[in-house]
């Protein structure tokens, strides 16, 4: 069993990954500065396991907080999730995101390196690949430069650790590129906590569905797919969180940095999640066509052979399972941690 570091443990992909570990028997150590989440879902991460982790609030950007964190834990690798993630805000306050999601990954590898660990899982997404290619998407495909901020700095992450590899044969690192995260924890006692308006579809269609929002907007109902409505990947939440038990496992034995798509394989589209959100939970969902959202592709959807062969990784669950465990958090929880 290992002792591992979750920066970003307490936000939603990393609150399920704390689970996870905790079930499978690891030690977790969490930093998070509480920027986009709240201290109650680590407080629900120990009451579901029935075990304690530690957790330190501290920023990945300070050299002091993450000596602190290496001086008193003996870790064995990192899952790194901490950085901030809203596409819209990236625009606006492009520093805030290159400095939490550039230098902050810079900060702490170089902390990794002081502390002699080199094992590291690091949160990419889909929206590396070149735009021009034609899903399913595979990892041998072109990568190019997102045109949002947010984007931008997830393929410039990837890039400078796959040269820190290339220079130092010490490091082992794993690029996930997660498709569309979605769902919660079984028990509906942790899941997505967005502040504000949500940006995602599933948060906004479950803030309908509870009463705090109006209505969802379709943003355009005219792509060249089976119902004119964005398709994109969607993968349970609680899968994700066990692909980075397997990497973590993958990597511990092997160096170099390597990438692998995180999804179900199959897209569905906007209308047959909201369809199949309405007929699973019995809950109608208002909503209106609207113009296309700026930046958005029409399909998007993984080739997840390569996460599936190398890293003896699964994903278990399906479109309703997700919509159900979505929902069973959202109507327990319906302001969230608040
Ligand atoms: P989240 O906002 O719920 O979690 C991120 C956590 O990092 C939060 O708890 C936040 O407080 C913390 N954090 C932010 N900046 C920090 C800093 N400088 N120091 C310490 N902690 C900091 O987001 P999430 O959905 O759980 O995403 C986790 C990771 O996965 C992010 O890197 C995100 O970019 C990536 N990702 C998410 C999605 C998605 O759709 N949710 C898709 C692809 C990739
Ligand atoms: N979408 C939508 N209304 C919303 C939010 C999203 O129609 O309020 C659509 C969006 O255009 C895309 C899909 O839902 O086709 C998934 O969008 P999301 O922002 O969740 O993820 P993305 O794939 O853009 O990262």
């Amino acid at each position: 069993m290992a002792k591992i570091l979750v920066t970003g443990g307490a936000g939603y992909i990393g609150s399920h990954t704390c689970v996870e570990l905790l079930n499978a028997g690891h030690q977790v150590v969490v930093l998070d500065n509480l920027s986009n989440s709240s201290e109650e879902s680590l407080n629900r991460v120990q009451a579901l396991t029935g075990k304690t982790l530690d957790f330190i609030q501290g920023d990945i950007r300070r050299a002091e907080d993450l000596d602190q964190v290496f001086n008193t834990h003996q870790i064995d690798a990192v899952i790194h999730f901490a950085g901030l993630k809203a596409v819209g805000e990236s625009q606006q306050i492009p520093l805030a995101y290159f400095d939490n999601n550039i230098s902050g990954s810079i900060s702490l590898t170089q902390a990794m390196q002081r502390a002699g660990v080199f094992n590291l899982v690091f949160s990419s997404s889909a929206t590396v690949y070149d735009e021009a290619n034609t899903s399913p998407l595979n990892e041998t495909m072109p990568t190019a430069m997102p045109t949002n901020n947010y984007g931008y700095t997830k393929l410039i992450v990837e890039q400078l650790l796959e040269k820190l590899s290339l220079a130092d044969p010490r490091w082992s690192i794993a690029l996930l590129r997660y498709f569309n995260p979605v769902g919660a924890h079984k028990s509906g006692r942790i899941g997505e906590d967005p502040q504000g308006i949500p940006n995602n579809l599933m948060p906004y269609i479950t803030q309908v569905a509870v009463g705090r929002r109006e209505k969802l907007s379709i943003y355009g109902n005219d792509y060249d797919t089976v119902d004119g409505t964005g398709v994109r990947d969607y993968i349970h939440v609680v899968d994700l969180a066990n692909a980075h038990l397997c990497a973590l496992t993958n990597r511990l034995n092997a160096t170099g940095c390597r990438a692998w798509n995180i999804g179900t394989g199959h897209g569905s589209s906007v209308l047959e999640v909201k369809n199949t959100f309405e007929q699973v939970n019995g809950v109608a969902i208002t909503f209106e066509f609207a113009e296309r959202r700026a930046g958005d592709v029409a399909t998007s959807y993984a080739d997840n052979s390569r996460a599936i062969s190398e890293l003896n990784w699964q994903p278990q669950y399906d479109l309703e399972d997700m919509l159900i465990d979505s929902w069973n958090w959202q109507k327990q929880n319906p302001k969230g941690y608040h």
